[in-house]
């Protein structure tokens, strides 16, 4: 069994204080959150909207719940009015649904733009060209109930540090290119969510403010996902 609370203090210890700790709770039981919760963990991270909702009713009020994996559009009206941070915006016609939904029930919703850094093809993500290219049109600003804070990316699972550096290295700069291109006067846009149980350390070289714990925490999964 994982000592889940000496795993926590372990991380915590590790990580500048200016750095958020999510803990990806997938797969595991509420019994696992209620441990961290009780070590103080109040951010966690989810991948299905189902698993989410099954969980959360049933776990205290004042966790932030962050929404890491990809979401469907008809999914968001079912977590619009609770979840802490959609991490894995990764389409236009997301953005346009989730302000759609968070209008409706007047909320404005933090999200974070999910870019494809990986040189595998099945992880989620705009391309950064997409990006540049389209949103200035696109005009986000108008989307006047999300607010963009910041980018998140997921390396390629690979044991090559150097690869794992330079895109995560790639996903920072990113970030500044957005930060000087469209978000200068936004004070929200800040956060850099890259990191796993794997990659954290080198994440945090390369200046991520947001590292996604699972495993390192809770223990490995029996499914893959
Ligand atoms: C599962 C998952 C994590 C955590 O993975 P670990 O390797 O268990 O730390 C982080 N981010 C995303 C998007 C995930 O799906």
């Amino acid at each position: 069994m994982p000592d889940i609370a000496s795993n926590i203090s372990y991380i915590k210890s590790q990580l500048p204080s200016t750095v958020k700790l999510v803990a990806v709770s997938k797969t595991k039981p509420v019994s696992d959150i209620i441990e961290a919760y009780n070590k103080g963990q109040r951010y966690f991270g989810e991948n299905r909207v189902q698993e989410l909702l099954n969980k959360k009713d049933l776990l205290p009020k004042d966790i932030e719940w962050h929404l890491i994996g990809h979401l469907q559009s008809n999914k968001v009206k079912y977590i619009v009015s609770f979840i802490g941070m959609i991490q894995s915006v990764d389409s236009y016609k997301l953005l346009i649904t989730v302000n759609t939904e968070a209008i409706k029930i007047e909320r404005v919703v933090d999200c974070l733009l999910q870019i494809h850094i990986a040189t595998e093809e099945t992880k989620f993500g705009f391309p950064m060209h997409d990006l540049c290219e389209n949103l200035q049109s696109f005009n986000i600003s108008g989307l006047r109930n999300i607010r963009i804070c910041g980018v998140m990316g997921m390396a390629t699972f690979t044991s090559d540090t150097n690869q794992v550096k330079k895109e995560f290295g790639y996903l920072r700069d990113c970030f500044q290119s957005l930060k000087d291109s469209y978000f200068r006067s936004s004070t929200y846009f800040k956060e850099i969510s890259m990191g796993m149980s794997g990659d954290y350390e080198l994440a945090l070289k390369e200046g991520s403010t947001m590292v996604r714990i699972g495993s390192l925490i809770f223990g490995e999964r029996n499914s893959i996902q």
